[in-house]
């Protein structure tokens, strides 16, 4: 039986973790529970808009990932977990000049056609003035004129998802500890992972450290080319709204809004690159956030401000994650890199990554995502 240890307990490490235990390998997670977690603090968002257009290679893995998402999600339930937050509301791409309202055919028909090639979870269609989008989303005002509603998008909590898939992987015999973790190599193999606390033997090692995955890298000699963009959001209350099933609503810049029930809206999102691993809130980054969330639904002004959340995207170069085997180090894998999308594409990634260890075929063709595309790695 396969020994596998993973550094980093995000939605990436917990979801590969979760595979290979439930294919009968032995794994250990070992997790530094770093503040700026990008997982805990992810808005959740699984659009139906193809975010993607700029990066073609990324299109068949977020196409797979948007369809394993409900057998993940079948699999926890088998397991006994449901309180995962994952839904089918909806979404609004909103419109708030006349500019961006032309820009709402030619996205309609984009999604059609990517429909067509098989991307189902795009759902129905529709073009809506600013009322017919309020009726979806009550609290807009009268900066939206326009929208395009998809019905298939979906939302999805990180934190209760990340707690059922831990939960369920220790159920299944799957082993985590809190502790800050190094890659043990011998004769140029991975041959474990040291803590403080103690050694983890393995057969195989996989680094998946988020934005922190760089440095475990550097450690060991290899460029992984993946460095934090800071997100803030923040977490409003309405109490007289029941938000649980509002489609989440998003602008043609950076903005969006998100319902949870009972009468949470999450408030989204700064993307600061500069920002280094300083994870915290800012004066200047809420302020922007709050700013855009009332310019789009002024009547957020007299909601409950609950909490802001601050988290570290990792973003690689080439805007790609890397997933897979090292070329240097044969048995040391790396999953890693999913910047803005990993609440989306990550436990996909997760599954991917089981099936190379396993030395099973893929699900889809993971060479655009190998580490070695960077020659160090
Ligand atoms: C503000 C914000 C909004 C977002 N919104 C969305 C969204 O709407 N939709 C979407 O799809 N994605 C979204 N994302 C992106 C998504 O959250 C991330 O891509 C995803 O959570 C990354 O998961 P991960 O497991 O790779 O990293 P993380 O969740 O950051 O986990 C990495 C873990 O590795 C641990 N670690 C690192 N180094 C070590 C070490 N040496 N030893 C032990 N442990 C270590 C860390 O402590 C951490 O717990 C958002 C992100 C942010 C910040």
């Amino acid at each position: 039986m396969v020994e596998v240890a993973v550094i980093g307990g995000g939605l990436v490490g917990a979801s590969l973790a979760y595979a290979l235990v439930r294919q009968g390998a032995r794994v250990a997670v070992i997790d530094r529970l770093d503040v700026g977690q990008a997982t805990a603090a992810g808005a959740g968002i699984l659009p139906p808009l193809d975010h993607f257009s700029g990066v073609p290679a990324l299109l068949p893995l977020l196409r797979a990932a948007r369809r394993y998402y409900p057998e993940l999600i079948a699999h926890l339930a088998e397991d006994g977990e449901t309180e995962t937050g994952y839904a089918v509301v909806g979404a609004l791409q909103v419109a708030t000049s006349e500019a961006e309202a032309e820009q709402l055919g030619p996205l309609r028909r984009e999604c059609e056609e990517r429909r067509a090639a098989g991307f189902l979870h795009i759902g129905e269609l529709s073009e809506l003035d600013g009322r017919g989008a309020r009726r979806f989303f009550p609290l807009l005002g009268e900066a939206v004129r326009a929208a395009l509603y998809a019905s298939g998008a979906a939302r999805v909590d990180g934190r209760r998802l990340l707690s059922a898939l831990r939960r369920a992987f220790e159920r299944r015999g799957g082993r985590w500890a809190q502790g800050s973790a190094e890659v043990v190599l011998e004769g140029g193999r991975a041959v474990g992972v040291r803590t403080d606390a103690s050694v983890w033997p393995a057969d195989v090692v996989v680094v998946a450290g988020g934005a922190w995955s760089g440095a475990l890298a550097r450690h060991l000699g290899l460029n992984v080319p993946v460095r934090p963009q800071r997100g803030q959001l923040v977490h409003l209350e309405l109490a007289e709204h029941d938000t649980s099933s509002w489609p989440s609503v998003v602008d043609f810049g950076t903005h969006y809004l998100l319902g949870f029930g009972p009468h949470r809206i999450v408030a989204g999102a700064t993307r600061e690159d500069a920002a280094g691993y300083g994870a915290v809130s800012t004066a200047g980054g809420v302020a922007g956030v709050l700013g855009q969330a009332m310019w789009l639904a002024p009547a957020l002004a007299r909601a409950q401000l609950l909490e802001t959340r601050v988290g570290l995207r990792p973003v690689c170069s080439d805007g790609m994650p890397l997933l897979g085997a090292t070329a240097q180090v044969p048995n040391l894998f790396f999953g890693t890199g999913h910047a803005g999308y990993g609440l989306e594409v990550g436990p996909y990634s997760g599954a991917l990554l089981a099936e190379l260890i396993l030395a099973r075929t893929p699900g889809i063709d993971v060479t655009p995502f190998a580490p070695a595309r960077f020659g160090s790695v």
